[in-house]
């Protein structure tokens, strides 16, 4: 028996004659680059998560990347950064040529409430990120960074589908960040992302940049760059967001059931907050001191887990910064992101919560 921890290729049935319906049409259509596609993507997802101009672009970092050079943050500029994120958020901020400083997070793994601590006369923006899809609390936020005069760019990639107030995550900011990679929970067939802003003039100005300064053909206003969806991952895209309920609701379910499974193990820490909406169950990570054994153990057994992420990111050499982060670190080494995704069928989750079970009690003498 193995239970992989995401398997795309079980893609069946309606959805995937779908997708291949879409593709043919695609084909016969000839329209690779915009076109209503794309149009439509943009429509779509701007009603579903209540924000007002919703722009495709080529993936995540990219989107991360454009909202900083729409926001006008570049060398001399700080950002504050949470110390544990998927490379991207701080990634971006290097490449506009500005410094990321990084602040702990809480112990669920989002930017800690105190992170006004990093301000200096130097920080012109901060980027929350809604770690494993758990959004942090953006209306106090977005007032504490409107107080101090700076941007907020959230980095929504890993919490399409989290609401809060019934406004989608990344609706909340300046600019919030989307990416459509496969393995986030809407994905496409490859690489995509998206752009979020309420502000018109930002709108225009994440529009050039995507399209190398044009809004006009031929008329290159800025410096831009060629960022644009490819218009079969936008149609593929569109196929999966109509089947996106259902398969959310997949998710909750089998969220549901780990944690009523596993909700006696006392060495264990749950996520609980998956159940509420502010949260669509992106990772189901769990914490343990005994991390590393139970993954050996349950990999032992065929269940592949994963671990987001290993590093944070001050203690990586390209992005060095001396200081204690001491929630982000323990969640680096305590964290276990089971297997978890519409794809998979209760039976498995069972077998893993039974794997898991089987851990605590057989090792109870041995572990302390
Ligand atoms: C996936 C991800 C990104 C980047 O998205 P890509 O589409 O892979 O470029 C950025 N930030 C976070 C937190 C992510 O999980």
């Amino acid at each position: 028996m193995v239970i992989p921890f995401l398997d795309l290729s079980r893609i069946e049935g309606e959805l995937k004659t779908a997708l291949i319906a879409k593709f043919s049409q695609q084909l016969e259509e000839g329209v690779f680059s915009a076109g209503k596609e794309v149009q439509l993507l943009e429509e779509q997802i701007g009603k579903y998560l209540k924000s007002p101009y919703a722009l495709a672009c080529a993936n995540g970092t990219d989107a991360l990347e454009i909202a900083l050079r729409a926001l006008e943050v570049g060398p001399g500029d700080q950002v504050i950064v949470p110390a544990m994120t998927w490379v991207s958020t701080a990634e971006a901020v290097k490449i506009v040529g500005a410094e990321p400083v990084f602040w702990d997070t809480d112990n669920h793994g989002v930017l800690a409430n105190d992170w006004g601590k990093a301000l200096t006369s130097k920080t012109k923006a901060v980027i929350p990120v809604h770690l494993y899809g758990r959004m942090l609390p953006m209306e106090p936020l977005a007032a504490k960074a409107k107080k101090h005069g700076i941007y907020v760019i959230e980095d929504a990639a890993q919490a399409f589908g989290s609401f809060q107030h019934g406004v989608g995550a990344g609706a909340f900011s300046d600019v919030g960040c989307l990416s459509f990679y496969p393995t986030k929970n809407l994905g496409a067939l490859g690489e995509a992302g998206m752009c979020l802003t309420s502000d018109s003039e930002l709108a225009a100005k994440i529009r050039q940049l995507r399209n190398h300064g044009q809004l006009v053909r031929d008329q290159h206003e800025c410096i831009g760059r060629n960022s644009r969806i490819d218009t079969i991952q936008a149609g593929f895209l569109n196929v999966f967001l109509s089947a996106f309920p259902r398969l959310q609701n997949r998710r909750k379910a089998f969220a549901r059931l780990y944690v009523e499974e596993l909700g006696g193990i006392e060495e264990l820490n749950l996520p609980t907050a998956v159940l509420e909406e502010e949260h669509n169950v992106h990772l189901f990570v769990i914490r343990t001191s005994h991390r590393n054994q139970l993954k050996d153990f349950l990999k032992e057994k065929g269940i592949q887990t994963a671990i987001h992420y290993p590093n944070i990111l001050p203690d990586i050499p390209v992005f060095a910064q001396k200081g204690v982060f001491p929630n982000a670190k323990k969640l680096s080494e305590q964290g276990l992101s089971l297997p978890l995704n519409p794809w998979m069928e209760e039976h498995e989750i069972l077998s893993v919560a039974k794997g898991i079970q089987e851990f605590f009690s057989k090792f109870k003498n041995g572990l302390d």
